[in-house]
């Protein structure tokens, strides 16, 4: 068993190796009064920054990119380091970061350029204006899962939109987040992004400073709370939350690429991925088929820390404990395990675990497991499977595999992104708007909408 957890020592945050206990990092932890410095000087080089213009701001944002790639090495092995994931979770993660990257600067004049509107007819003699404006200062609040690309999704589209950012990442990934103030700073010369360590409480110390918007991304507990803090001074919040999202399969699907899919959208990252499919309904009539066909594939994924590894190690240590609890439950009554079960829990691992005929009302089907583990249900056709889908608190992802009905069923999701066919594929496009509903959150992030989410609407009537 490792001891991986992040450790605190003498006013420093320790970040290590969750497979191995390998010190990665070491950053001192901010208190209230340097959160509220980093926020001042974050406010100072706003007005600097929003000066620029779209057309600077975008130059330089590119400039960041070329330079990033050029170190994309050090970036997926500190990624790697913090998280254990595999190397391949490693380079996807960080593929999806550059989509941002190159995407939210390019777009951001088109989207968020002053626009002339057209007046009604008593109107005629006034021209009318919608301008977007930065808040000012973000503080983007992230998760350890994907601790580039979540961040990413707030940080660079606040950046194209003229603001500013402190950074707070997880108290897992503190090295991840460091590395890219680190480059920004460079390349820019300003600290157009500044970045805060420690635990919750300084997450909380930054949700209380004088902030102007906050993009928090984590779980539905932590949600709450910073959300309650935004609401004292009424400042907008960005919530991406947590999920159980759903597969429903319908009858028509081709069985191969659905195996294929749902396995991936289930294990990749070892199951940490909050669109991760942690349930799948299936029609009764091919359920046995498709069930064969999951087992074979998933048989032969390798867990482990080396190279050659597709699973790497849970990388919160306490996660074990909850993902080992919803295994036991769900086998205790009296669902099956037709890979993994109980033996897969292995610490730092968790072996790939699939699960059949559970209960409805237990912990693996109703709460969030952030680990490789997938319900299979049967049910009399995709219809029901729809219903079930859509019975949970959380709506972040889902997914949809077949042909004839798809599209009707993928609308009816109660999700924020649903993928027709493929595994999470919205997470890839960049212009796509990536956000839940329910439990899962309010806001969006990428795309049009996500450059929206950092601008407010200032609307100019003026007569001629
Ligand atoms: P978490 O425990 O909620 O922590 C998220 C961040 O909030 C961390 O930086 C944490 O700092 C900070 N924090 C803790 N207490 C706080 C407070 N009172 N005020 C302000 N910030 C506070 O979540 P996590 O375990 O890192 O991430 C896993 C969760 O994130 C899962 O539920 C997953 O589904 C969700 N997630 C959602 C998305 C999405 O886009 N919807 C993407 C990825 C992950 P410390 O680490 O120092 O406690």
């Amino acid at each position: 068993m490792s001891t991986a957890a992040p450790q605190i020592s003498d006013g420093y945050l320790i970040s290590t190796h969750p497979g191995n206990g390998s010190e990665v990092g070491r950053f001192a932890v901010d208190d209230a009064e340097s959160v509220a410095k980093a926020v001042a000087r974050a406010r100072d080089a706003q007005t600097w920054w929003a000066n620029l213009g779209f057309t600077q701001r975008r130059k330089l944002l590119l400039e960041c990119r070329a330079e990033m790639a050029r170190r994309i090495k050090d970036l997926v092995r500190l990624i790697r380091a913090e998280t254990g994931k595999s190397v391949n979770d490693a380079f996807t993660e960080v593929a999806g970061c550059f989509e941002n990257l190159a995407w939210a600067p390019k777009n951001a004049r088109r989207v968020l350029g002053p626009r002339r509107r057209r007046g009604s007819l008593s109107m005629i003699d006034h021209s009318a204006y919608v301008e977007y404006r930065p808040y000012g200062v973000v503080a983007v609040i992230g998760p350890w899962n994907y601790p580039m690309y979540t961040v990413m999704g707030s940080v660079v589209y606040a950046l194209a939109a003229g603001n500013t950012v402190v950074l707070k990442p997880s108290e897992y990934t503190p090295a991840v987040g460091q590395w890219l103030a680190d480059v920004i700073d460079e390349v820019v010369g300003r600290p157009i992004v500044t970045v805060v360590h420690g635990l919750g409480e300084t997450g909380a110390a930054l949700c209380e400073s004088e902030v102007d918007k906050i993009a928090f991304t984590g779980s539905v507990p932590t949600a709450r709370k910073v959300a309650m803090a935004a609401a004292k001074r009424l400042i907008p919040v960005l919530i991406e939350g947590g999920g159980k999202d759903a597969a429903i399969v319908d009858v028509d699907a081709d069985l191969d690429k659905t195996a294929e899919q749902l396995l991936w959208g289930a294990f990749t990252n070892a199951g940490q991925t909050c669109i991760g499919y942690e349930r799948a309904y299936v029609p009764e009539s091919i359920a046995t088929e498709l069930i064969d066909k999951l087992v074979k594939q998933a048989t032969g994924i390798k867990v482990g820390d080396g190279e050659d590894a597709q699973i790497g190690p849970i990388t919160m240590p306490r996660q074990i404990d909850v993902i080992a609890a919803h295994i036991d439950d769900a086998l205790n009554r009296g669902a099956t395990a037709v890979v993994g079960g109980r033996e897969a829990v292995q610490p730092p691992y968790v072996h790939p675990t699939i699960l059949v005929d559970v209960p409805e009302d237990s912990r693996a089907v109703t709460e969030e497991t952030f680990g490789p583990v997938l319900v299979v249900n049967t049910v009399a056709d995709a219809e029901e499977g729809l219903r079930r889908a859509n019975a949970t608190e959380y709506g972040l992802g889902g997914a949809v595999f077949g042909k004839r009905n798809a599209m009707s069923l993928a609308r009816r999701m109660r999700s924020g992104m649903t993928s027709i066919n493929s595994g999470f594929a919205f997470a890839g496009l960049p212009s796509l708007p990536f956000g839940g509903v329910g439990s899962s959150g309010y806001g969006r992030a990428h795309g049009d909408d996500g450059l929206r989410e950092f601008a407010v609407v200032k609307s100019i009537a003026k007569r001629r």
